[in-house]
């Protein structure tokens, strides 16, 4: 294998008695008695690359067979409540929101033995297991398990995704040398996560995200199933298409109308005619067919990078027809989406609301401003205007709030002494939020809510990320 050596924008780290080099977007793991890795000499001494230090020089080469991993928590909210109380553990528990019209977020494996699913309301899930125990939700502590997993996991490679609350993909390219093969981390990442959080976890190998995800689904709980490039044409040929991360029910229909139920059909199906078929996507469904994704792992700053959205949903409380209270709901989430941008140095040049009817009928409309922003009122605005331009047909169940078209690092130009000012307030509120907890400093409008209900109150979706952007269209 050809060496490719590069001394360009680099950083070496010092870990202990390794050295962890980040070089462009691959890590090489180094110790200190190390003069060769994968039986090829180094070009330089491990000594030279600590000397080096932050000083651009570090070695970088190809990487062979890499290996993406995925870590699913095992019915998460519903373990890290168990493992709060003890007097839940062994028994059948469903988390839910604090709000009335809830449903079943996570049910622990106890209750889903007795047919308790996600999803289910409390009617439901009481009928499938009379005995069943509901918690609420307590957000805080699903965030402290979600930080205290993903340090562990970027204590094995610096590429960490942070996919949802509850998973993850971490790269190991590169780090066989230090942690030894991807079999040997899974067991040290189970075990770690056992010990220092009494949790367990699915973990799933395999040479991209797509087929990750797919082997981490195949074992529950405490699984740890490796997928090899060599099985994965024999795994695609009978398993149904509906069992890939992205085809959802709904393009499980669609796909089914052409005769395509298993990814073995799907990949053999002409990618032209899905090209037609489905726009921009047949393309990327052709190739998952064939269990092909290239897509990266997308950690910390390269998440920054690439965000194309910035949004959050609620569930009402209940269903909602009046324009005046959905305009409340807009202005809360509005000023959520405008904080995240904010805090991210993000801006969109496009509102986007999404609204769900209570027949759950669900749709999108979009405004173009005039400029990027993150500021919470010119997002409202947007928001106000497209629901006032709106004919509801029925009573609205979800609202969502969205900025894309996004300008990264943008801070906006303050044309006016008013924008400069506002920019100003925006800061300050910003910073007391961050300090003292979300909503201490909110809009007046918001303040009656405040006695019923908190502003972040009722458990947020296993979607949402512990900290930073999410990508909302990275399906
Ligand atoms: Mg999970």
């Amino acid at each position: 294998m050809p060496l490719e050596s590069t001394w360009r924008n680099c950083a070496a780290l010092a870990n202990g008695k390794s050295k962890r080099a980040l070089c462009g977007s691959r890590p090489c793991w180094l110790r200190a008695d190390d003069r060769r890795i994968w039986g090829i000499p180094l070009p330089f001494s491990p000594q030279t690359a600590a000397a080096c230090c932050f000083q651009r020089l570090i070695y970088h080469f190809p990487m062979k067979d890499p290996s993406i991993m995925h870590i699913d928590m095992n019915a998460f909210f519903a373990s890290v409540e168990q493992r709060c109380n003890p007097a839940l553990r062994g028994l059948p528990i469903a988390v839910i929101g604090s709000a009335g019209r809830t449903v079943v977020t996570t049910a622990s494996y106890e209750a889903r033995a007795f047919g308790v699913k996600t999803g289910m309301n409390k009617r439901e899930a009481r009928a499938a297991c009379p005995g069943l125990i509901f918690v609420i939700g307590d957000n805080r502590k699903y965030i402290d398990a979600s930080t205290r997993i993903n340090a562990i996991l970027k204590g094995f490679s610096p590429k960490v995704e942070a996919f949802s609350i509850d998973e993850a993909f971490v790269d190991l390219s590169g780090t066989a040398g230090l942690f030894g093969p991807g079999a040997v981390v899974a067991a040290s990442i189970k075990e770690r996560i056992r010990e220092e959080l009494g949790l367990t976890c699915s973990i799933g190998i395999a040479p991209n995200k797509l087929l990750a995800k797919l082997a981490s689904d195949m074992q529950k709980p405490d699984g740890l199933v490796i997928i090899r490039q060599e099985d994965v044409a024999a795994l695609l040929e009978n398993l149904p298409a509906s069992e890939l991360c992205g085809i959802g029910p709904m393009l499980t229909r669609h796909l089914a109308g052409l005769g395509i139920n298993t990814c073995g059909q799907l990949g053999r199906y002409p990618a032209g005619a899905l090209r037609e078929r489905f726009g921009m996507i047949g393309e990327r469904l052709s190739l998952m067919g064939k269990g092909i994704d290239d897509s990266p792992v997308a950690f910390a700053h390269a998440l920054d990078d690439a965000a194309k959205s910035v949004g959050h949903s609620t569930t009402l409380p209940a269903d909602v027809s009046d324009k005046a209270d959905i305009k409340r709901h807009l202005l809360k989430l509005s000023e959520m989406v405008g904080a995240r941008s904010r805090r991210h140095g993000l801006a969109g040049a496009k509102v986007v609301l999404t609204v769900r009817y209570s027949d759950f009928y669900t749709f999108t409309r979009r405004k173009a401003l005039p400029r990027p922003t993150n500021d919470t009122r010119e997002i409202y605005g947007a928001a106000c205007a497209i629901i006032d331009g709106l004919r509801l047909k029925a009573p609205v169940r979800l609202l969502g709030v969205s900025i894309t078209d996004m300008a990264a690092g943008m801070a906006q130009l303050a044309l006016f002494e008013g924008d400069m000012k506002r920019g100003r307030l925006m800061a300050a509120l910003d910073s007391i939020n961050m300090t003292f907890g979300s909503g201490r400093i909110t809009w007046a409008t918001l303040l009656e809510d405040e006695a019923a209900d908190g502003f972040h109150k009722g458990v947020i979706a296993p979607s949402w990320r512990p900290s930073g952007v999410r990508m909302v269209d990275c399906k």
